[in-house]
């Protein structure tokens, strides 16, 4: 992770923000209103991640055919515009994983979460991220878990909290987010910039420009991290 050269790093950006776009993930698309997520500094809660949804992209990638449920009642507005999706993912070390999900057509309801098939023991990954390669790293995070990501932000459990299989990118483009939206709210120009400067340092984070850890404790043992270089302890 040298230096690199400027117009290399302007074409990596580019390549970078294509490949984003494209990134598969597992999760199913339709958006929380709310999200659970809160950024370390500035300190305002975030309200909404819209933007989230583009780093949790569109499908149900591989595993089975999602299996599908209309026409239930939604627990929000209380037409009966609901679907409910499961799907399964066959994850190389972590197992058999369900894809849960909720979407009214109505009034944007959506919520989502992921449980291994066996049960698991609450648990700790911390991931030292420290080249563009991370990026594909794959994370599975439910409904349980609090992501920490020291001195940027955390993303917290709670009941506007979604599950989701992603890679450390996918995390990564959440906070990201996160934080556009903090930049964008706030009337405090002091938190403008840090806001501005933690999009430049997690940018630089995924083109391996610079190290970051990332923490994921979940009490109900449905989250991972996986990877060779994590380290997992007990929670
Ligand atoms: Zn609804």
């Amino acid at each position: 992770m040298g230096e690199k050269k400027k117009s290399a790093k302007a074409k990596k950006e580019k390549a970078k923000e294509a490949k984003a776009k494209k990134e598969p993930e597992e999760e199913p698309k339709k958006e929380a209103k709310q999200e659970e997520a809160k950024a370390v500094e500035p300190k305002k809660e975030a309200k909404a991640v819209e933007g989230a949804k583009a780093a949790e992209s569109k499908e149900a990638a591989e595993g089975e055919a999602p299996s599908l449920i209309k026409g239930e009642e939604c627990p929000i507005c209380h037409n009966k515009t609901l679907t409910l999706t499961e799907s399964m993912t066959d994850i190389p070390f972590f197992g058999k994983t369900y894809l849960f999900s909720m979407n009214c057509s109505s009034c944007g309801y959506h919520k989502a979460d992921v449980e291994a098939d066996e049960s698991k023991e609450p648990c700790k990954y911390t991931l030292d991220i420290d080249s563009e390669e991370d990026m594909k790293i794959r994370v599975v995070k439910s409904s349980n878990a609090t992501v920490k990501i020291p001195h940027v932000g955390s993303i917290e459990p709670g009941e506007a909290s979604n599950g989701y299989i992603t890679n450390v990118e996918g995390v990564l483009q959440r906070m990201k987010k996160i934080i556009e939206v903090l930049r964008d709210d706030s009337e405090d120009d002091e938190d403008k910039k840090k806001a501005k400067n933690l999009l430049k340092k997690l940018l630089r984070v995924m083109w391996g420009q610079e190290k970051l850890k990332l923490i994921i404790e979940d009490p109900s043992g449905n989250s991972a991290i996986i990877s060779e270089k994590v380290v997992k302890s007990k929670l």
